[in-house]
């Protein structure tokens, strides 16, 4: 096995620092990019330090030659495996966080079915074995990702070839000395138990733009910062606000500032100053505008008849284009494309694109684009699943505005602006 260290920088998004107290398992991915290398990888989290692309990172990756790369130090915490929902054999097995114990490797692959050179695939299973022994773990601590998500169809090759999975486990259980391997479970829908918490939550120790937005929203609903300010920096007195913040809230009082104390504080500027909202939940600096709210209630109704397919939480249909419908739609498009759901519009999301036009339409479809022009205060006049004229008059409109081709169609580009 050739190991080279090349740890990515500390950041919030793929290298928060947070210790690993005690390892209780291996998770296997893919990059889900066939043929890229595990360099571009490695460089590819180490670009989430900028905020764009959202969280993500993981331990190790494996290259096509067999090369393994470490991003980040074993006793220091990814985001490999963060989700809204978790199997149970997940929250039995690790913890209601799976991320605080689990080290994630990531393997490189050949294809769009997650084939990979017979390189990778041995080293995968040196790596997981070396790793099992050194922290007194089984080849039953194994997880593929989707084992621990339920939703997720990672490493796509194993979740699609499960007798290959067993098969490799068993690899790794012969070198570690253990037994016969089990069956791979099998995931269902009805497995999944939803977790509130999920990645994003800030901790006395954290520092950076978060920590300087959450002190600004502070502020603003009036709990003082007398000696610090907005210094970005999470010490003890932001800590004291927080917890002075989440008694008047009324919801646990423990400095951390997780989904129910962000949730809670907007609440509070709200009522106080409502025309902040959308400086406060603009989503990667991109503006969005209140739209109709009746189209987008029924919208956000519609997205969540597929949260369990698309693994998001049930949206509160309050009318209002935020971060979570913004997640949520690009989900549902995710599915009904038949790609990876991760919440990302990458490049394969975008090469996915259909061509929807007039008459020329699945109901699902339509509705989507109907919501997301509401989304982006365009009116299709009714949320009705029929792409008619008035739907691509609101099209037409939405193209003009953010100058691409004006065709009232809806394929790539368009799919692009509306995410
Ligand atoms: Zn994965």
């Amino acid at each position: 096995m050739n190991k080279k260290e090349m740890l990515i920088t500390p950041n919030t998004y793929s290298r928060p620092q947070r210790k690993i107290k005690k390892v209780k398992g291996i998770v296997w991915h893919w990059v889900a990019n066939p043929n890229s290398s595990a360099e571009a990888n490695r460089n590819y989290f180490e670009n989430r330090k900028h905020g764009n692309t959202g969280y993500g990172s993981a331990h190790y990756i494996i290259d096509l030659d067999g090369q393994i790369i470490q991003v980040l130090p074993e006793d220091e915490m990814g985001y490999h495996v963060g989700s809204y929902t978790y199997t149970k054999k997940a929250l039995t097995e690790l913890s209601s966080y799976p991320n605080n114990c689990t080290i994630g490797i990531e393997c490189t692959h050949v294809d769009s079915k997650g084939n990979m050179t017979d390189e990778t695939r041995q080293t995968l299973i040196d790596l997981t074995a070396s790793l099992l022994e050194k922290y007194d773990l089984s080849a039953d601590d194994i997880w593929l990702h989707q084992e621990v998500v339920g939703w997720k169809d990672c490493h796509r090759f194993y979740v699609n070839n499960p007798s290959e999975y067993k098969k490799d486990k068993q690899k790794v259980s012969d070198v570690v000395g253990g037994g016969k391997i089990k069956d791979p479970i099998k995931v269902s829908y009805d497995d999944l138990e939803t977790d509130e918490d999920f990645v994003n939550y800030l901790q006395n120790g954290d520092a950076g733009d978060k920590v300087g937005k959450l002190q600004e929203k502070l502020i603003k609903a009036g709990y003082k910062l007398p000696k610090y300010g907005v210094d970005k920096d999470f010490g003890d007195e932001t800590e004291k606000a927080v917890r002075a913040m989440q008694k008047d809230a009324g919801i646990t009082v423990d400095g951390l500032y997780g989904q129910d104390s962000g949730k809670a504080l907007n609440k509070m500027l709200d009522t106080k100053s409502p025309n902040t909202r959308t400086s406060l939940n603009a989503y990667n600096s991109k503006k969005y505008k209140l739209a109709s709210k009746a189209g987008l209630k029924e919208y956000q109704t519609f997205l969540n008849t597929f949260k369990d397919k698309a693994g998001f939480h049930s949206l509160a249909t309050d009318g209002i284009y935020g971060r979570k419908t913004r997640d949520a739609s690009i989900r549902v498009y995710q599915h009904l494309a038949r790609v990876s759901v991760d919440g990302i519009f990458g490049k394969n999301s975008k090469a996915a694109a259909p061509i929807l036009k007039q008459g020329k339409a699945d109901k699902n479809w339509t509705y989507l684009v109907q919501g997301l022009l509401y989304c982006h205060s365009r009116d299709p006049k009714g949320f009705d699943g029929i792409y008619g004229s008035n739907t691509t008059s609101a099209v037409k409109s939405f193209q003009r505005a953010k100058k691409i081709s004006i065709d009232g169609i809806v394929g790539k580009n368009t799919f692009d602006k509306f995410f």
